[in-house]
């Protein structure tokens, strides 16, 4: 994973310092580059964050993801992750409701960091304009529950079997960006910990997505 991501790093960083050097030419000039720049910065993100799922992948197939389920706290786990998504102009937030008193749960922090950034980027990211998304968690003495509601443009009833598959991407979401790997990667993490995703669409009113995790006995 090394060799993909130190040439990532360096195009990165050799451009915030062609960036310094442009402050020295004309405005218009100065413009156009830094138009550039941004374009070439956003690209290397997007594509390292391919590699990212890239290799995640490549690990679970191998049967090679490191599981290490600790006691979380949840509602903490849950407000990081929508942390992650405040600093975008455009982007309308998402609601969380916590329905329950207890915090903590043993899961996989990290990977189900993963989980939820995917599932949250997903309902922003396909229902621009709409009504705001929500993050629903409850839990109880047998399981975790997890909502993703969104209110956008939803899943074609006759390609919902799909949605697990490598790289699929709905019909209806082909001028949205994306790669079709992070609800692959969502399904292994939930079966790692021997939970149960579920959907439910309507297109053009949104979809729901409910993970289920059993509790471990530790
Ligand atoms: P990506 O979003 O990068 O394409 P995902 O694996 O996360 O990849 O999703 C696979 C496909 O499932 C998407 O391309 C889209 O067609 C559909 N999809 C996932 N989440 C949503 C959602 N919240 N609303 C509408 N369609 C969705």
């Amino acid at each position: 994973s090394h060799e993909f991501r130190t040439p990532l790093t360096s195009i990165r960083s050799s451009i915030e310092l062609l960036g310094i050097y442009t402050e020295k030419v004309d405005a218009d000039l100065q413009q156009k580059l830094t138009r550039h720049f941004e374009k070439i910065i956003r690209e290397t993100k997007r594509l390292t964050s391919l590699m990212n799922d890239i290799l995640i992948l490549g690990r679970a197939e191998a049967g090679k993801t490191p599981f290490l389920p600790e006691k979380t706290d949840i509602h903490q786990l849950c407000t990081d992750v929508l942390d992650l998504f405040q600093p975008q102009p455009d982007a309308m937030g998402v609601e969380l409701i916590f329905a329950t008193r207890t915090r903590e749960f043993h899961l996989d922090p990290e990977l189900m960091t993963h989980v939820l950034s995917n599932l949250v980027s997903n309902a922003l990211k396909y229902s621009k304009g709409a009504k705001k998304p929500l993050l629903w968690v409850d839990i109880n003495s047998k399981y975790l529950t997890i909502k993703v509601q969104d209110y956008g443009i939803g899943i074609p009833k006759d390609e919902q079997e799909q949605l697990f598959q490598s790289f699929f991407r709905a019909r209806n979401a082909i001028t949205i960006q994306g790669t079709g790997l992070g609800l692959v990667i969502v399904k292994h993490v939930v079966d790692l910990h021997q939970g149960e995703i579920s959907v439910q669409s309507e297109l053009g009113e949104g979809s729901l997505f409910t993970i289920k995790l059993p509790k471990i006995n530790v």
